[in-house]
């Protein structure tokens, strides 16, 4: 996620015009420095906020710096006044607290702090509220009990044992079911994804069925916490964001709902789409965006610890490495603590199955290192991976940042492989550049870098690697490879920008030859929503808040382009029925693949051998060609399955080949089996 949306230039410009009129010497200089913060008392208490039990409603709120901290209560989410204001008294560990012998079940409310200098701050609904009304501006207050789905008790994400084992589908709720073609009733609605049986105009499988066709493992969903940019009293405006913009951690997304105002529908609704994704077997990643938020002064961590949250320059002012005019502090306490529970929250109430960390280089590996040992302890299962990089520069050591670089010492964390994108389909910045799959030459070793997870191995020379100099990674399990995801140009537009004399059918070629690459090479696979339908978006690189013309998935392309589908599904289906694409440990990688020497440009050749991960194939040979002129590869004598070849493939077998010499068509993956 790099972009900076209209709001938070607005916000960002507002802040630089107000620091001119003040003048820098008006303001008060934030000190931006542990032993500021460190002297705050934190507090741990599962009941931040919020909690309803039979001695009535209590609220709780962290706010040490406060003078004076309320509560006011409402009957409504929007637009009527308050019906009672209700003063906090100030605990220890920074906590301020009031209670009501009722519950208030149906009711709404916000908190008001009064600063450390004496200022009556913006209303809030708090940084822990749960369920909200309409564009989240008052925390609503529900009973989670009444918002379970028939068999919750019993609902269950698929068990893998590693996350090698998954293959991951990315996708955003309104891109997905949009489209007229969709058959789905419920368009861009978490409900999209519980509907049975959907079909395009053509009667292809949407929506649901679609997915278990495909055969992915688990779908990640674009964020579905609730978003600031999407005006949820306007949904029949249609608007689009992808939603990096966060305003509630805590509470799903509004827009996503059949009804923002009623705040336990869309808890309800999100529930449903699990349960469902859950019955058909395929589990549910969260995307996550803890390292900003959408607004500074006016977020709802400035209205309730004001300054706490955030990292400073020595100026005072945010510093910015989201590129969104912010950037959090995770290695403060309760900062930590936030993201820490937020996450195991959504793992309990909501029984999410993995999380993928935004930016996840602006948090702290410390941090990163407990979210992922608390979840193990909820669901081993869990799976957490991230972007690890930042859009800017950050005031937090780079030793100390969850960086790519830096997973080695990150424990249950993947990152995904900037090196196995860029070398396969060219450098996601620069559309014409083309990849290795896309006939540029010097890739090669970086491709290799791909193949072995970024992990060390005898015959991998890292020194020539594009974006990496050295084996970052200590096992596999720590690297998502993709060649695309929402950011950038989707793959189809990709190879129209850097192919422009090539014809549709060999672009497609290229597409199932870079995606050969991917679901073959160790570590964990992941792909873009539509790509196996060969989906564009009219060559619009950045399109978090274009219209659904551009971001929604046709589904006639499902028939147009069945054989793409195909070759898609059986891809998948290769890689899942074989445990050697999907080694857990580096040794094992560097025991049983070998390279082969070749003697011309953009071909990459190798075999897993010696049954690898208990594999039934004693070999496997794979051969790349990703130049234009046919390979002419040397196989040993044996009794050969050949599993793809020349834009085709079958885990069952295409043929039989005995050895020999055989040709590696241009843009195409070879791939060869054998059982002893
Ligand atoms: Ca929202």
């Amino acid at each position: 996620m790099i972009f900076v949306t209209d709001m938070q230039k607005i916000f960002t410009a507002a802040s630089f015009v107000l620091s001119l009129a003040f003048g820098a010497s008006a303001l008060t200089p934030t000190i931006d420095m542990d032993s500021r913060y460190l002297s705050w008392p934190t507090y741990s208490g599962s009941d931040l906020e919020l909690v309803v039990d039979e001695s009535g409603t209590h609220f709780t709120l962290w706010s040490p710096e406060a003078k004076a901290a309320q509560v006011i209560l409402y009957d409504t989410d929007r637009n009527t006044p308050p019906v009672k204001v209700l003063d906090m008294t100030k605990g220890s560990g920074g906590v301020w607290r009031v209670s009501v012998p009722e519950q208030l079940y149906g009711k709404f409310y916000t908190f008001c702090v009064t600063d450390a200098s004496g200022n009556r701050l913006a209303e809030t609904p708090g940084v822990w509220a749960k369920a909200v009304g309409t564009n989240g501006h008052r925390a609503a207050i529900i009973d989670f009990t009444k918002t379970n789905p028939d068999g919750w008790d019993n609902d269950k994400g698929p068990a893998i044992e590693n996350i090698t084992d998954a293959v991951i589908y990315e996708m955003h709720h309104r891109d997905f079911s949009v489209h007229p073609t969709s058959g789905i009733a419920h368009k861009g609605k978490f409900l999209a994804l519980t509907e049975p049986m959907t079909k395009s105009p053509e009667g292809a499988k949407t929506g649901l069925d679609h997915l278990k066709e495909l055969g992915v493992t688990h779908v990640h969903i674009l964020p579905s916490y609730d978003y600031n940019s999407v005006d949820e009293s306007n949904l029949p405006a249609n608007q689009y964001n992808w939603g990096y913009d966060p305003y509630n951690y805590n509470a799903p997304e509004g827009s996503y709902s059949t009804d923002p105002s009623n705040p336990s529908r869309r808890v309800e609704e999100m529930k449903k789409m699990v349960k469902s994704l859950h019955d058909a077997g395929i589990g549910v990643v969260m995307d996550v965006v803890y390292n900003h938020t959408a607004n500074n002064d006016d977020s709802n961590f400035s209205l309730t610890a004001p300054g706490y949250y955030y990292r400073h320059r020595a100026d005072g002012s945010y510093s910015d490495a989201s590129g969104c005019g912010n950037e959090t502090a995770s290695e403060r306490r309760q900062m930590r603590d936030f993201i820490v529970n937020s996450v195991k929250y959504w793992a309990e109430e909501y029984h999410i199955d993995g999380f993928r960390f935004d930016l996840m280089a602006i948090h702290d590996i410390e941090t990163m290192n407990e979210v992922a040992a608390e979840l193990k302890k909820i669901n081993p299962n869990i799976f957490v991976y991230g972007e690890g990089w930042t859009a800017g520069d950050s005031p937090l050591p780079a030793e100390n940042r969850a960086l790519k670089e830096n997973v080695a010492k990150m424990d249950g964390i993947a990152v995904f492989s900037d090196d196995i994108r860029d070398a396969v389909k060219g450098h996601y910045s620069n559309a014409k550049e083309r990849g290795f799959a896309t006939g540029k030459p010097g890739n090669e070793e970086t491709v290799k870098i791909g193949i072995v997870a970024s992990t060390a191995h005898p015959q991998v020379d890292y020194t020539k690697g594009n974006n990496s100099k050295f084996p970052y990674a200590s096992a596999p399990t720590q690297i998502i490879n993709y060649v695309s995801c929402h950011d950038d140009l989707t793959l189809t537009d990709k190879l129209a920008a850097s192919m422009p004399e090539a014809d549709e059918a060999q672009r497609k070629r290229a597409a199932r030859l870079a995606q050969t690459i991917v679901f073959t090479s160790q570590g964990t696979p992941f792909m873009f929503a539509g790509e196996e339908i060969f989906r564009d978006k009219k060559g619009v690189h950045n399109s978090y808040k274009s219209p659904d013309s551009i971001n929604a998935i046709d589904w006639t392309l499902k028939t147009s382009n069945s054989d793409q589908f195909d070759y898609y599904r059986n891809l998948i289906a290769l890689r899942k029925a074989h445990p050697a694409f999907r080694m857990t440990s580096a040794d094992e990688i560097a025991e049983n693949i070998v390279f082969d020497k070749v003697d011309q440009p953009n071909i990459v050749s190798y075999s897993i051998k010696n049954n690898a991960n208990g594999d039934v194939w004693k070999e496997i040979k794979l051969i790349f060609n990703g130049s234009e002129k046919a390979y002419l590869a040397k196989i040993a004598k044996g009794n050969w399955t050949v599993i793809a070849r020349d834009g085709k493939i079958s885990p069952d077998g295409l043929g039989e080949f005995k050895g020999g010499t055989i040709e590696v068509e241009p843009t195409s993956a070879l791939i060869l089996a054998r059982l002893k």
